[in-house]
């Protein structure tokens, strides 16, 4: 049966019959599977979300353009990326924090920007 229209259907209906056979947990069928991803909103484009993204661009022409240089990692020396602690302010695409991804990834984690790593 379909967890989500409650339908008896036969087994072809699920797209992962096998793991419902042997495990007789109940799936949704192909058709419930299909409207859910449908129905799966796009990731919002937050005011919030620009602000970065055109920080980040910024930062990524500055360093094209040789006014940044792409730093070690300030704790390790590791490769490092760009962080950006405060995206507010005239230069804010200038004020980089240099971290490996290790580094970066445990900064997100802690800070208010969350664990947002498509958010330098
Ligand atoms: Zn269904
Ligand atoms: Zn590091
Ligand atoms: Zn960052």
């Amino acid at each position: 049966m379909c967890s989500r229209c409650k339908r008896e259907l036969p087994l072809e209906a699920f797209s992962r019959r096998r793991h419902y056979v042997s495990t007789s947990v109940r799936s949704a069928c192909k058709e419930c599977t299909a409207k859910s991803r449908q129905a799966t909103p796009p990731p919002v484009s937050t005011p919030e979300r620009r602000l970065k993204e055109a920080v980040r661009a910024r930062t990524a022409r500055a360093i094209a353009a040789g006014k940044l240089t792409v730093q070690p990692c300030v704790k390790c020396g590791g490769a490092g990326e760009a962080h950006h602690p405060d995206y507010t302010g005239p230069d804010a695409h200038l004020q980089v924090v240099w971290l490996c991804r290790e580094h970066h990834m445990a900064e997100h984690v802690r800070s208010p920007w969350g664990r947002q790593m498509d958010l330098l």
